[in-house]
């Protein structure tokens, strides 16, 4: 049975309904090819938890690299062209700004009923740069997680939470096989909570555009301000991140609780130190660009923006790129990581 939330929230958000193991049957998916488009991060983790789950899956692919790693895993490999003529479901694990033009060279021609299309993020189905026919059917399974852990995960008899997804339902049983993927991949194993492909989109972009920003800037003036105040960018590399404490924090976040990991793990001057200015250290204009960011993601400008900078060959990206691989704080890092052993996830 799925596990539905309680009523409705004050702002009146529809209730979350999760689904488990026993919601999802996997002959959804016997009955069914599966071709993986792409053998990446998502691609190799979801179509080797798929084969472990006892399903038929190839891997369709664009370049050789994914080529020869799919075939070094004993997957069966075909070419992206005319794909959709060997598989029912075809899994979109492509890089997102690749998949339109995936779609519409190699896919499109071949649709038909019974054929769906599932995908891990939605913002190209959400946005209108995929525009399916609709005998078939379009779903969303999106792990909330890096691949290496989805894979992970699994072989440990484990999985990762998931957002579940029905664009559109021209079978009559999109529904049945968005919850046969999520179990084949194990994410009903933790749970998978059904939303529309708006909300997944428009969350997943907040985050990128709002917090982690934020969070960048924050960092980054931290550590102008502290070198310029005399401290050494190696150690202020190391106290602001490269011990990999703050790590800790965000992990303890996650399995503790966003307050309850405060309380357990820092000592009452931290503790004071933080209640006390939270509400001090940024002004309020911070909330309002939240806010603004949040209008620019929902009224689809922000994906306008990026679909313009692709038509300019990713020009301003590059300079964003290389500015950052300029910055000061990469050369800080590398100092103090010959000095001590830094966080796990700089030493790799
Ligand atoms: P990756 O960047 O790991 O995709 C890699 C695959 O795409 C490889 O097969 C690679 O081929 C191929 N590829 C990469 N660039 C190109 C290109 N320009 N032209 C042709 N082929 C290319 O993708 P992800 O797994 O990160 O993302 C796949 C989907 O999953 C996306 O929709 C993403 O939003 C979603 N997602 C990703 C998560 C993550 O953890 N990264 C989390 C949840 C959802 P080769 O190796 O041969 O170069």
């Amino acid at each position: 049975m799925a596990r539905k939330s309680t009523g409705r929230g004050k702002n009146g958000a529809a209730r979350v309904v999760a689904y488990r193991e026993q919601d999802a049957d996997l002959q959804h998916l016997k009955a069914r090819s599966v071709v993986v488009i792409g053998y990446g991060n998502q691609g190799r983790a979801q179509a080797l938890n798929l084969r472990d789950s006892g399903v038929a899956v190839s891997i369709a692919t664009l370049r050789d690299s994914s080529a020869d790693r799919a075939a070094a895993d004993g997957l069966q490999v075909i070419p992206v062209s005319g794909c959709a003529r060997q598989g029912d479901i075809l899994m979109f694990l492509i890089p997102d700004e690749v998949q339109k033009r995936v779609y519409q060279e190699s896919i499109e021609k071949d649709l038909r009923k019974g054929h769906v299309l599932c995908f891990a993020h939605g913002y190209n189905y959400h946005f209108g740069l995929i525009k399916p026919p609709a005998e078939v059917d379009v779903i969303l399974v999106a792990p909330r997680m890096i691949g290496a852990v989805v894979r992970k995960a699994y072989e440990k008899g484990t999985g990762v939470p998931a957002y579940v997804a029905v664009g559109q339902d021209g079978s009559g049983h999109a529904k049945e096989i968005m919850l046969a993927t999520a179990k084949g991949i194990g994410c009903t194993r933790a749970g998978v909570i059904e939303m529309s492909f708006e909300s997944e989109t428009v969350l997943d972009l907040f985050v990128e555009q709002t917090i982690l920003p934020i969070f960048t800037r924050t960092m980054l003036w931290a550590f102008d301000l502290l070198t310029k105040a005399g401290f050494d960018p190696g150690i202020v590399a190391l106290e602001l991140y490269g011990s990999g404490e703050m790590a800790e924090v965000f992990q303890a976040t996650a399995r503790d609780g966003f307050y309850e990991q405060l309380f357990r793990y820092h000592s009452r001057t931290a503790q004071y130190g933080e209640l006390s200015r939270t509400d001090k250290i940024l002004p309020s204009t911070v909330r309002a660009a939240m806010a603004k960011g949040l209008e620019y993601i929902r009224s689809g400008k922000f994906a306008k923006e990026w679909a313009k900078e692709e038509q300019r060959k990713f020009t301003r990206f590059n300079a964003l790129l290389d500015e950052a691989r300029r910055h000061p704080i990469n050369q800080a890092e590398k100092a103090i990581g010959k000095l001590v052993d830094l966080g796990p996830s700089l030493q790799a």
